[in-house]
């Protein structure tokens, strides 16, 4: 049966408008776009590393070039603040590239290894091969840089990549797509899907060598299903629920001025915003006060002097009012915003920034991942009580701790279960590429950025090598009146204090042994 292909109209989050229409990717064209990426992964992982560098330094050049038209792009689509598509997407993409053109090549260079003295004579390398077809499927909160960096990685360590942007956000994805056009990439090393999630599941279903996932845990879930029946490997960067612990001897004015830009940046669309606070009761209320009035005098739109911008996805609307609605009918108190029938969404998605105080673990507010701008606080009055807090949670991407006690913020990290913890700081270690990215417990599986960025797209090899010269090895058949000579040497070479020339003699007399031919 003929597929029908019904254009996607993208309307502008901000404004109501309709501002493009798209063609989705047709589904029986899948096996033709997996054919042509296999075709295309023969020459370009062929190419050394520093070629295929060549191509990414052309499109950081590109992207610089046009930076502020990809900024124009992204606030449109995403109805973010420009200053937020440029300094939390575009930023660090370029920045990626940076990273990736000048640690890529030492970091997949076979790197030599040590060969243990049981193991003498041989020399030992690891190896990192490219694996095949990546497939690379994203989100829409921030389009540009959760596409780009796995597709860059991918592309660096000598894959070839299908990717499937957010159809939430489709103006973005056409933009990479002409992005990587521009700077010339050869033909099938990366290749764009448009379209939902049929054309998600669909691109899972054909076996790629490596599955990239960034998205929601119910998604992630499922991908990870159909990836384990062929046992394809993964990465799944997924929700989180992040917890911040203000302790009284912060800085109180930095912890609120964090708190503030760590809910409510790109409107709480954030997979590792501040979704908890937890503040220790002596600072409550000051902490709390602070907060309303910083937060009352924010400004929400999407122009140059703006602070906060729409929602992005319209359900998401439906998802935080749900929220919100089960923690004022539990008791909840706003401190900020208005209930959620009187927020004036419909055509234009603007949720007002809202301070919640007076809520427990019970309410789904402080238990399910808010991709919203809303931020509960709660006092707390125990290190112990504070850690049991933060880790009472399904997810476990990210958190932090406000103290001036250096001693005090490591003891505390050091218990939180979670992918990454900042010190007086929010969000920030996501935008080191040295440093690792990813969750815990059911904020995901794997890591990304850095060295794992480029190797988890490769295989890593172990490669050991003898000159071949010796005909045969010790452990080798004949077994034949080896074992005593065995359980001595290795008795020798484990102990407390291993003997040096014994451990020499019952080498080579297991030599000798091995060399007997049987009659
Ligand atoms: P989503 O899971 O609904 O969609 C993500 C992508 O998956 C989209 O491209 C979608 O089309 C595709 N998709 C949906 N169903 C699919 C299926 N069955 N098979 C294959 N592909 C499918 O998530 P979203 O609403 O786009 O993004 C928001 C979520 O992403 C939040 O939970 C957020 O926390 C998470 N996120 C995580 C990170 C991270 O790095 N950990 C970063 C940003 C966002």
């Amino acid at each position: 049966m003929e597929e029908i292909h019904d254009k996607l109209e993208v309307f502008s989050p901000a404004t109501g408008e309709k501002i493009a229409e798209i063609v989705p990717t047709p589904l029986k064209s899948i096996p033709h776009i997996y054919m042509k990426s296999r075709h295309a992964f023969q020459s370009w992982s062929n190419l050394p590393i520093k070629e295929r560098l060549h191509y990414l330094k052309r499109l950081r050049l590109l992207m610089v070039e046009r930076m502020d038209e990809i900024a124009e792009v992204i606030s449109k689509d995403a109805g973010k603040v420009k200053i937020e598509a440029l300094v939390a997407d575009i930023m660090p993409t370029i920045d990626a590239i940076k990273h990736i053109e000048k640690h890529a090549v030492k970091t997949l260079s076979g790197r030599k290894v040590t060969t243990p003295l049981m193991l003498m004579g041989k020399k030992s390398y690891v190896h990192y091969m490219p694996r095949g077809t990546i497939l690379v499927i994203s989100p829409w909160n921030y389009p540009l840089q959760l596409s780009m960096v796995p597709i860059l990685n991918a592309l660096a360590a000598g894959n070839t990549v299908i990717a499937k942007p957010s159809e939430v956000t489709p103006l973005v994805g056409a933009c990479i797509e002409n992005l990587f056009l521009e700077a010339g990439f050869p033909e099938g090393t990366i290749q764009f899907a448009h379209g939902g999630k049929e054309l998600g599941a669909a691109l899972t279903e054909q076996k790629p060598d490596y599955i990239f996932f960034t998205g929601s845990v119910r998604t992630g879930k499922m991908i990870g299903e159909v990836a384990a029946r062929d046992l394809i490997p993964t990465t799944l960067e997924l929700g989180g629920k992040d917890p911040m612990i203000v302790l009284r001897d912060a800085n109180l004015e930095r912890a609120v001025n964090g708190a503030l830009w760590g809910a409510f940046t790109n409107s709480g669309q954030v997979c590792m915003s501040v979704e908890r606070v937890y503040v220790e009761r002596p600072v409550y209320k000051e902490f709390l006060m602070l907060l309303k009035e910083k937060t009352k005098s924010m400004r929400q739109g999407v122009q140059s002097q703006d602070d906060i911008g729409s929602m992005t996805f319209p359900k998401q609307v439906d998802i935080v009012a749900d929220q919100l609605e089960d923690a004022l009918n539990k008791g909840a108190v706003l401190e900020t915003g208005t209930p959620p029938k009187e927020w004036k969404t419909g055509q234009t998605h603007f949720i007002p920034p809202t301070i919640l105080s007076n809520v427990d673990h019970s309410m789904k507010i402080m238990k399910e991942e808010t991709f919203g701008p809303v931020l509960p606080v709660v006092p707390f009055d125990t290190e112990e009580e504070v850690i049991a807090l933060a880790n009472e949670s399904e997810y476990g991407l990210n958190s932090s701790v406000w103290t001036m006690d250096r001693e005090k913020a490591s003891r505390i990290a050091s218990r939180l279960v979670t992918g990454a913890v900042t010190i007086n700081d929010v969000l920030i270690t996501v935008a080191n590429h040295h440093l690792p990215f990813g969750g815990a417990k059911q904020s995901g599986v794997g890591r990304y950025h850095g060295e794992h960025g480029l190797k988890i797209f490769c295989h890593e090899k172990a490669i050991m090598i003898d000159k071949g010269k010796n005909d045969t090895e010790i452990q080798w058949y004949p077994y034949e009146g080896k074992y005593t000579s065995f359980l001595s040497l290795f008795q020798n070479y484990f102990s407390a204090k291993p003997n040096w020339i014994r451990f020499g003699k019952e080498y080579f007399s297991l030599i000798k042994l091995s060399k007997r031919n049987r009659k």
